[in-house]
């Protein structure tokens, strides 16, 4: 879990005398107390301040602004809060900013209100107030409406938090390329610099003779030693294999996914990139190596694609490395009655989604030229999901996604040793995939059963991004 809190700002004023600004704190505290204790949300929340002037609410966005470990502000105005109070500190706040439109009771005490309940509690009006501001601002703020200690506008809350801190990191995420990526395929290039620019993503090459280096300097012992640790988490299955070039084939991924991970860890990158046109001085195409670093959370895709490699970290993140994965459109079933895509790559969907137990097989790609490749082989999940990607249109970039719904396929597949996901679009497959090509939409996603389409817009309104919900 990364060490993140969120700020809770409650706005207010002067004109109601120093008791009622001691209430306005009090309930403040209350709220965020029990908000904490639910145990719904996945970060915390820290009380700062009530905010009386334009003074004091600019100096705590200010430094909001500036303390790493704030991934977001959530605001309430428990009195009305004169919103122009509210206009510089907000133009200043860089970090995701969700106005909580809450009021501290979820009822109308007939029986008792009057007055000096009106002083204190005017959420009603004064979220309006202040809302407007940030409408004026163009803040691209979320808003959620509601009562704060019921379980479904947590939920809303925890989801936007997870938003909140993929942003954050987005800005740290760094992919390395290892060679450049697959000749002549269009929807994987783009441009780098406006991914930075826009993202926040570092995108470098490194030449496979570079990992060449890291993959010989592997101690053989801790190869050795996780050859056996493996074993209680995956099958293994020889197969047509002997038992010798079995072992030295899976003890070659497990060299590889070492080396992979203290490139990656010595230079601070979080996802990663492979191509099978060249993989000079290494035996295998990373299979395993790959799903195992994906199970762990880095980012990776394959053919070069660092597009799709620094999605798969940013929505590893949003979901906390839960049932989220790379994928690909692989085969159809376009029979009436069966429509549905059955996803997966050749080597490197990782078993976050996983149904069963996976098995370690070893199997000849076909591709590449090389040593037949150790990798993963499971079947996906029963659920409802999201499948996303992105695309570089020259003048933007665009986020793509429908929803699907995530099935079995219908039988094994003995010849095609892969880790395999059936989906349909829950538009249907024939509309789903004509709104997807029309759309531009490539053939690498992410798959998520975590994640859903209203995270994805308030991500994008973060970033100032399209996105394209198709259905
Ligand atoms: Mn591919």
């Amino acid at each position: 879990m990364l060490e993140k809190e969120f700020w809770f700002v409650t706005g207010s004023q002067f004109l109601y005398g120093p008791e009622a600004l001691a209430e306005v704190e009090e309930d403040s505290r209350v709220i965020v107390e029990r908000m904490n204790a639910a145990g719904s949300l996945p970060y915390p929340i820290v009380f700062k301040i009530v905010g009386t002037t334009a003074e004091n609410i600019t100096e705590v966005l200010k430094e909001a602004s500036f303390e790493d470990k704030v991934a977001g502000v959530i605001t309430w105005m428990h009195t009305f809060s004169p919103a122009k109070n509210w206009i510089r500190g907000t133009q200043l706040l860089t970090k995701p900013l969700l106005h909580l439109a809450t009021q501290f009771l979820d009822h109308i005490p007939y029986q008792t209100i009057d007055f000096d309940y009106m002083n204190v509690n005017q959420s009603a009006h004064g979220d309006r107030e202040y809302a407007f501001i940030n409408a004026r601002l163009h803040k691209n703020n979320k808003v959620i409406f509601g009562h704060w200690d019921n379980p479904e506008i947590q939920t809303q809350i925890a989801k936007w938090m997870d938003v909140a801190v993929a942003y954050d990191e987005s800005y740290k995420i760094k992919v390395v390329t290892f060679a450049d990526k697959m000749r002549n395929v269009a929807v994987t290039d783009g441009d780098k610099i406006e991914a930075q620019i826009k993202f926040g993503w570092t995108v470098d090459y490194w030449g496979v003779g570079d990992l060449v280096k890291y993959v010989n300097a592997v101690d053989a012992a801790e190869v050795d030693q996780l050859y056996i640790d493996l074993q209680e988490k995956y099958d293994y299955v020889e197969g047509q294999n002997s038992p010798e070039k079995f072992e030295h084939n899976v003890k070659y991924q497990l060299r590889e996914y070492l080396a992979i991970k203290k490139f990656m860890d010595e230079k601070g990158y979080s996802a990663f990139t492979t191509n099978f046109e060249d993989l000079e001085g290494l035996e295998q195409l990373p299979g395993l190596a790959a799903q195992m670093l994906l199970a762990e959370g880095y980012g990776f895709a394959g053919e070069g694609d660092w597009k799709t490699a620094a999605l798969v970290r940013l929505f590893k993140i949003m979901s906390h490395n839960q049932q989220t994965v790379f994928m690909e459109d692989y085969t159809l079933d376009l029979r009436k009655g069966h429509e549905a895509i059955l996803g997966s790559h050749m080597l490197e969907v990782d078993p976050s989604i996983t149904s069963d137990r996976p098995r370690v097989e070893v199997h000849p790609l076909d591709i590449g030229g090389k040593e037949d490749p150790a990798r993963l082989v499971f079947t996906g999940m029963v659920a409802d999901g999201i499948d996303i990607t992105m695309a570089d249109y020259g003048d933007e970039f665009k986020l793509i996604s429908y929803d699907v719904i995530g099935s079995k396929p219908e039988e094994e597949t003995p010849f095609l040793p892969v880790a395999k996901q059936l989906w349909t679009p829950k538009m249907g497959l024939k509309a789903g995939a004509e709104a997807w090509m029309v759309t531009g939409g490539g053939h690498h996603t992410v798959l998520s059963f975590k994640i859903d389409s209203e995270q994805l817009q308030d991500l994008s309104n973060l970033f100032g991004l399209t996105y394209i919900n198709l259905g």
